[in-house]
Order: structure tokens, then sequence, then C-alpha cells
């Protein structure tokens, strides 16, 4: 019996393999990982583990004491480089190693700036994994000048770091206004107007035409408008895309990712995938889903189904982020959205989204409340009559009601 092997130690990777033995899994387990330190948290990253408010031992997930005592073989700081499906086996350097049962979970990988725009000079950091993290940290000293390349949620923790910790801040987004992909105007608006007040400037529909350097560094970037600021380094976080290599060289279907259907199982009986590299189907589409408690969700659902479960995922999709004091929390997704109510009461927003009358998300600043609320609504498949929602003097609570 080859076993279960799971192909990238992230959050999702690390709760497949925990999953499995908590539903009872007794057979040969291997987790392999191709960052050298056990699976880890992401978002404090660019959040208080960039700030200096985190130490690096609560960044991991469990300690690497419980892989042993779970029977997982955790194998880190190897890469897989093929599948050959047919045989059930995959490459790990020279080795071969056979499986019964494949999970991929290997995340995504963040934009980074191409070359010719200046993305080779050293000073320009990806905002993506431990490493980069630590590369960048000596950068963090009060007074200097960094440049933060686009305005998504990354972006905006990354700006919010730099001015807590005494940095000029110049954050530039392409498109007419931050978290365009993600948010309502609404919720940009509300974000804009805070970094502003903490002193960030912000530059929309604002292009990097390239980075320039002296000696192999860079020093500057020319804006597309021409314009040229003097910056000591630069973050980059344009977004990510799914880490499909091995399974596009193994001829796995993809779509969006790695397409898999509701159980999570790819194109191939053999081959499950869950978390950032993955997509399932939902309302006619192949979605992917770019957050922890996907990643979780996910994870555990396709654990299950490995054993024979046979449960489809359908996740209620959520998200936070952390900014200065504000904590933003979302439930539900907003695509397609039509309206936007604004909720506004003493300390506490939120902005709730509907598509042709239906409740789609809420978005909710410093609003946890309306966020587990919201979140409810979403679960129950209720729609609040936006009138109710817009009256601060309306208690949401009876809204479920
Ligand atoms: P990952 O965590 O990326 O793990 C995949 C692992 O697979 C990586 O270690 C990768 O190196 C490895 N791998 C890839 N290919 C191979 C291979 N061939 N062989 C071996 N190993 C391989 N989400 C939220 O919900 N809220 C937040 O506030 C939030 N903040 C974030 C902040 C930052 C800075 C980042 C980067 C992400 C944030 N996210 C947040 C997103 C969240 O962290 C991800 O959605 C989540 O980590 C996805 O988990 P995953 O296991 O799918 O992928």
């Amino acid at each position: 019996m080859s076993g279960i092997v799971v192909v990238g130690a992230g959050q999702a990777g690390a709760s497949l393999v925990a999953k499995l033995r908590a539903l009872g899994y007794t057979g040969p387990l291997t987790l392999i990982g191709d960052e050298g330190v056990p699976p880890y948290q992401r978002p404090p990253l660019s959040k208080k583990y960039l700030l200096g408010e985190l130490p690096k031992e609560r960044l991991f997930l469990r300690p690497e004491s419980f892989y042993a005592e779970q029977g997982i073989t955790l194998r880190l700081g190897e890469a897989v480089t093929g599948i050959d499906t047919g045989s059930r086996h995959l490459m790990l350097g020279a080795e071969a190693l056979a499986y019964d049962q494949l999970a991929l979970t290997t995340g995504a990988e963040p934009r980074r700036l191409p070359k010719a725009v200046g993305g080779g000079l050293e000073g320009v950091y990806s905002v993506r994994r431990l490493a980069d993290i630590d590369a960048m940290a000596p950068e963090f000293v009060p007074g200097r000048r960094v440049l933060i390349v686009g305005g998504g949620y990354i972006g905006l923790e990354a700006a919010a770091v730099a001015r807590l910790r005494g940095l000029e801040v110049t954050l530039i987004e392409a498109a007419p206004r931050i978290l365009q992909r993600v948010a309502a105007p609404e919720t940009a608006d509300y974000m804009r107007d805070l970094h502003g007040a903490k002193g960030v400037h912000i530059l929309e529909s604002c292009g990097l035409k390239r980075l320039l350097g002296s000696n192999g560094r860079v020093n500057a970037a020319l804006l597309a408008d021409g314009d040229q600021i003097e910056v000591d380094f630069v973050l980059v976080g344009i977004g990510v895309t799914p880490a499909t290599a091995l399974a596009e060289a193994a001829g796995l279907r993809l779509e969006n990712g790695i397409a898999t259907d509701a159980l999570g199982r790819s194109s191939d009986p053999h081959v499950w995938a869950a978390g950032d590299c993955a997509s399932f189907p939902r309302a006619g589409a192949q979605i992917r889903l770019e957050s922890v408690q996907n990643a979780i969700d996910q994870a555990e659902c396709v654990a299950e189904n490995m054993l024979g479960a046979g449960r489809p995922y359908a996740p209620l999709p959520w998200f936070w982020s952390d900014q200065y004091d504000l904590k933003l929390q979302i439930a539900g997704l907003n695509t397609g959205y039509d309206r936007v109510v604004i909720r506004q009461s003493v300390g506490a927003r939120s902005h709730w989204y509907y598509a042709r009358g239906r409740f789609l998300a809420v978005d909710a600043m410093n609003d946890p409340r309306a966020f587990m609320l919201g979140k409810r609504l979403l679960e129950g498949g209720r729609t609040p009559d936006p009138a109710l929602v817009a009256d601060p003097a309306c208690d949401l609570k009876t809204l479920l009601a």
C-alpha cells in the first residue's frame, strides 16, 4: 500500500493531512513542501509579523512534533517535479514516490514584475512567503521610502504596517481605484480615506512604466504618466496565479486553476486538489477562492471525500483584513452586485451587497455584529430588507427572526 501523498505544505495541505488522521485514516501519509519550514499561516505576514508584533514560532500551524506523533511523514525543502498519473508515481528529484491517492495543495504564486520593468532589481520584494518577509524586514527603517505596487488587500495591509513603522509610503494602482477587483467603490472610498488620514500617498489609475536602479539596486520608479519618484525599496502586491505547473504537465484539466468536481477530484480519479490552486463548480462556473477559510474547509472536505464520503463542497466564503485599528470582515461573494446599502453607526460601518434584490455579501468595518449577522443571513439564504439594514436604529438581530 502506497497510501496518500499531499503536495504543498501550506494551509490546505496541513489541514488535509490532519483531517485524514482525525477521520481515522491509518495508512501511509506523506506531506511534501518546497519551503524549508513546517506549514505556517500567511495572513500575519502582511500584518502582525511584518509589524514585529508576532514571533516566528507563533506562525506555525502546529508544532513539528505533531506530524511525527500522527504518523505523517513531513518532507520539507523538497519540490515535486513531476507526476506520472499512469503509474501513480511522483518525482522528487531522482526519487520516484508511489501513491494510491494524491492531493495537490500547491497554493499560488505571486505575480512578479517582468525583468524588463525592473522586477529583477535588488530591493524589489513579493509578499507571499515567510522568506520574502524575512528578506524585506531590514528595509523597514523609519523615514525610508517604500513604493507599494498594487492596491489590493495585501498592498494596503503592507502600506498600513509601513506607516505604523514610520516609513514614507506611496501606493500605486493601475486600475481606476484600489480594491477594484474585490470590493465596491464605497469600500474603496472608505479605505482610501483611512490610508490618506494615516499619510499614505495613494495614486490610482497610475501604472508603473519601470523601476530604475543603480548598481543593480532599485532607487526610483518611473510612472506611466511620466512622473519619477525616488524610492528606497518596492513591495509588489499585484495578485497571484494558481500554482498549476505540476498539474498541467501531468495532463490534468485546468480551468481557473486545477479544475475539480464538486467533491474536489481532478480530471484524474486518483488526484484531488484544494486551496488556492483549485477551482470548483459554483453557479455554472469554476470558481477559485484565495482565503484561509477556503483552504481549510475545502481541504477538510477533500479529506472526507478521499475516504469515500461523497460530500459536495458548498462553502459560504468569508475573509478578513487588518489595517491600523480597522478590522474588515467580509462574508459572501459580491460577484454581480447591482446595489450597495450602507449602514453607519457610531464607530462601525457596513456595506451590504445585493443583486436583483437578493442579498449577496457584506463588508463590515469594525462591525463584528454586522459581519456575524450578515453571515448567518447568507447561511440561511435570507435577504434582509435594505431599508431596515440602512437604518442604524434597527437591531440587525431582528432580521433573523
Ligand atoms: P499556500 O499557503 O500557498 O501553500 C502552498 C504550498 O505549496 C507552498 O508552501 C508552496 O511553496 C508549496 N508548493 C507549491 N508547489 C510545490 C511543489 N511542486 N512541491 C512542493 N511544494 C510545493 N487569507 C485570508 O483569509 N485572510 C487574510 O487576512 C489573508 N492574508 C494574507 C496575507 C498574505 C501576505 C498572503 C500571502 C495571503 C493571505 N491570505 C489571507 C490568503 C491565504 O493565506 C491563502 O489563501 C492560503 O494560504 C492558501 O493556502 P494553500 O495551502 O492553498 O496555499
